[in-house]
């Protein structure tokens, strides 16, 4: 099937992937079922016979930006004759609508439907404009990685039941459905073997809600202890939800070596009330608590707060800002609500002003850059463990990140090595840590690990 494809069919397909880390895996798995039906993977839109564009909608900022990157294909359609498939998160969500809103487009798919793609794109060439939805997924067979080989993120559920108040995303990705531990577990094994992955970032809406659905209680410990046999060296946690983060989850993530000691735990904001109308099952309390605790075992947070929600007052806005300057998170990203149709919030009558929110988000970032800073200062005089990632050449220094940082989101170590040593990329070495630069930190090469 291949060989004959790939002779007598030299289509190239690019994808753009827009949107979160879950998005980069579905991508990832699309262009596997691509290159397994003989297509020529194209990194470069301007040479691909079809471009593939899988979008983010979760907000006005993310639907913005997927509009954008369909425009940018069209245009290719236009000087080219480019086939356009727009996939992903906003057709998900506006299944109706999405043919008839972008003309330019040849195809919409949902996603659950990558394993059709050969058949879609073939329609597209008949001249035909097929829009395809369907509400259970195919097993995903195999991968092809677009973050550096030594590490990459799995995809560990899809879906999510929390129904914050605010957000799309149930609407759009369903119901929360867990893969398999054993299927995680042969893919972790496929990506340690084929591309020499090292560390592994676990992804979900809720990663603690793992398994609830598929075992009938929360499994992530049981996960993740598969997962510490599959031979990567770092598993990382993102997307936990607080309530989840019990003290026998805690103490089993802290005690496993193979867990690095990093959190990402969204808290979304910190006055009761505000919490309460969200619909989190958390309160200032609990969070102030679970920092703590995950501090005093020695993990770095991350975490993500949005001001502006319905009825957000000056007060509540004070209490997060307190809030933040009092904690010891490590990192957080910071957000203005976005008023999304379909969802609780919506409706809400006390939508605040854009020109509020928007000082409101930059009080906050300028907060929340304060405490990271002062946090990172507290590694100087530290040694860490540093996966190297590779040069700066404008600062003509290394860098990689230590157990305490992850990829794309977090900060960086910058450090300089004995003119002998040239690290290689995805190995371990321990860094001196001698100072910080903003967020980052500096630091010297001491030995290879
Ligand atoms: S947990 Fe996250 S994905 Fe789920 S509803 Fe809440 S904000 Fe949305």
């Amino acid at each position: 099937m291949k060989e004959e494809n790939a002779k007598n069919n030299p289509v190239s397909v690019g994808v753009i992937s827009l949107g979160c880390d879950k998005n980069r895996v579905d991508s990832e798995n699309l262009l596997a079922y691509l290159a397994n039906a003989g297509y020529r993977i194209t990194g470069t839109a301007a040479e691909a016979d079809v471009i593939i564009i899988n979008t983010c909608a979760f907000t006005k900022d993310a639907k913005e930006e997927a509009v954008a990157g369909i425009l940018e294909a069209a245009a290719e359609k236009k000087s080219r004759g480019a086939k356009v498939i727009v996939t992903g998160c906003l057709p998900e969500r506006y299944r109706s609508e999405i043919l008839e809103g972008f003309p330019e487009a040849d195809a919409a798919i949902g996603i659950n439907d990558y394993e059709g793609i050969d058949g879609i794109i073939r329609s597209c060439f008949k001249g035909e404009r097929p829009a395809v939805f369907s509400d259970k997924a195919a097993e995903a067979s195999g991968r092809i990685l677009t973050t550096p080989p030594h590490y990459a993120y799995l995809k560990i559920s899809d879906g999510c039941d929390n129904r914050c108040t605010f957000c799309a995303i149930p609407n759009i990705r369903g119901k929360y459905r867990s893969r398999s531990i054993e299927s995680l577990a042969a893919e972790t094994e496929g990506l340690v073997l084929e591309y020499g992955v090292k560390e592994l970032i676990l992804v979900a809406q809720d990663t603690t809600r793992y398994g609830s659905d598929l075992y009938g209680e929360p499994s992530l410990e049981r996960l993740v202890e598969r997962l510490s046999q599959t031979g990567v060296e770092w598993i990382r946690i993102l997307y936990a939800y607080p309530e989840m983060l019990d003290d026998k989850l805690i103490e089993y993530l802290a005690s496993n070596p193979t867990v690095v000691k990093y959190l990402d735990v969204p808290l979304q904001h910190a006055s009761n009330g505000v919490l309460k109308r969200m619909g989190r099952r958390n309160d200032k309390q609990y969070a102030a608590a679970l920092i703590k605790k995950l501090k005093s075992k020695g993990f770095a947070v991350r975490t993500t707060f949005i001001t502006g929600f319905p009825g957000e007052t000056e007060e509540d806005f004070a209490e997060l800002l307190a809030f933040i300057n009092e904690s010891e998170i490590d990192y957080a990203g910071f957000f203005s609500y976005s008023k999304e149709e379909g969802t609780p919030a919506a409706r809400l009558k006390e939508q605040v002003p854009a020109r509020i929110k928007a000082a409101r988000l930059k009080q906050l970032q300028a907060a929340g850059s304060a405490v990271m800073e002062r946090r990172a200062k507290a590694y100087v005089g530290k040694t860490l463990t540093v996966i190297y990632e590779g040069v700066d050449f404008d600062r003509g220094v290394f860098y990689g990140r230590s157990r305490y940082q992850a990829p794309e989101i977090d900060s960086v170590v910058y450090f300089t090595a004995d003119n002998e040593t040239v690290p290689e990329v995805g190995c371990f070495y321990e860094v001196a840590i001698t100072g910080t630069d903003g967020l980052d930190l500096t630091g010297v090469l001491r030995k290879e690990i």
